[in-house]
């Protein structure tokens, strides 16, 4: 593997040279593109970074001479090479090639290009600045509705915005317990729904009539700002740990119940409930009371009680799988059970106790 990669960087290589002299002529703007980038990158598939480092690389040999011999002998990979360009475009006549190359010898790419960074910062810090301030101007978040109601989101963050998007979500997006068999993006996915609702459930507002929560047949579903209609077992879910605010409204249409009652799981209850429970009550899962909703496990609408014989936390994931996701906990002496819905992929987790 390593003298079949030794091969391709030295392909790289050419291939770089010859893109730096494609982006010298005007063949690309003759042909439509936008710029030399967009061509190489539609004609050789290759991503805008991809094709952008070819350029750098073929562009900047004479500054990076004595890199490219410590890559054709195998001392350096072409990714260092491309980091080597970058950084020599971005620092001119400061570029020290000799200092960085000593450095690119004995750390990975993913690292020297982290160095580079600091490197950048330590010659020019006011354009290592500007440049940081321009990625800022570059942020954008949208948010559309697609057509069966869910969110499009699409945007680019700055490095320090987005890191401390990361720090917030990472935390929240660890697996949560041993048949946790959400791939990274439904984890993040998950951890950003968390993060807007979960333990707090903040301001959802859901309207819906007492047919929908109680799931009868015929109801209309429920509705939610921002959103299509809701069905009722989401609406049962949202409604089981009534600090969410929820309307609900008679066949006349006049508010009946705001939310508030005694059903709501507050002050003195809940801390209890927090203080026996400690964490998420599903099989294995630990996700802590803070962010966990109070679940019935008879649920309010059926004459259950809001009190602590007949309430338990689940973290936002484990209460959808048993509102929406058609799973049953049965309280037992060793402790919660959960029951798999007749039809379910994957092994069924444990009792705990
Ligand atoms: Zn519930
Ligand atoms: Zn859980």
């Amino acid at each position: 593997m390593v003298e079949v990669q030794r091969q391709i960087d030295v392909l790289l290589l050419e291939h770089s040279r010859l893109a730096a002299e494609f982006a010298r002529t005007d063949h690309w703007d003759d042909e439509g593109s936008n710029t030399a980038i967009d061509w190489i990158r539609f004609n050789c598939n290759l991503t805008e970074k991809a094709a952008g480092d070819r350029i750098a690389v073929g562009s900047r040999q004479a500054e990076i001479a004595a890199s490219v011999k410590a890559m054709e002998s195998g001392e350096i990979g072409f990714s260092h090479l491309a980091v080597m360009a970058r950084t020599s475009i971005a620092t001119g006549p400061r570029f020290d090639e000799g200092r960085l190359l000593e450095l690119a010898r004995k750390v990975s790419p993913g690292k020297f290009y982290y160095e580079s960074l600091h490197y950048r910062h330590s010659v020019d810090a006011k354009a290592y600045a500007a440049e940081q301030a321009d990625l800022v101007e570059n942020r954008h978040l949208s948010l559309s509705r697609g057509e069966d109601g869910g969110l499009l989101i699409n945007g680019v963050l700055d490095p320090v915005g987005g890191a401390a998007v990361r720090t917030a979500l990472e935390p929240l997006a660890r697996r949560t317990a041993w048949d946790d068999d959400r791939n990274v993006e439904k984890r993040y996915a998950d951890a950003l729904v968390e993060l807007a609702c979960g333990g707090r459930p903040g301001n959802l507002q859901v309207t819906a009539s007492i047919e929908t929560v109680k799931g009868l047949a015929g109801a209309v579903g429920g509705e939610m700002e921002f959103s299509l209609p809701v069905s009722s077992t989401t609406v049962q879910r949202i409604a089981c740990d009534c600090s969410v605010m929820r309307v609900l409204l008679d066949q006349e249409s006049v508010v009946v119940d705001v939310g508030r009652s005694k059903r709501v799981i507050s002050g003195p209850a809940r801390r209890a409930l927090m203080a026996r429970d400690g964490h998420c009550q599903w099989p294995d899962c630990e996700r802590p009371a803070s962010k966990c909703d109070g679940h019935h496990l008879v649920h309010w609408i059926n004459a259950g009680r809001t009190e602590l014989g007949n309430l338990i936390l689940l973290c936002h994931r484990h209460h959808w799988l048993v509102h929406e996701g058609g799973w049953q906990l049965v309280k037992t002496q060793e402790g919660v059970r959960a029951i798999a819905p007749t039809r379910v992929f994957g092994p069924a987790p444990p009792s705990t106790g």
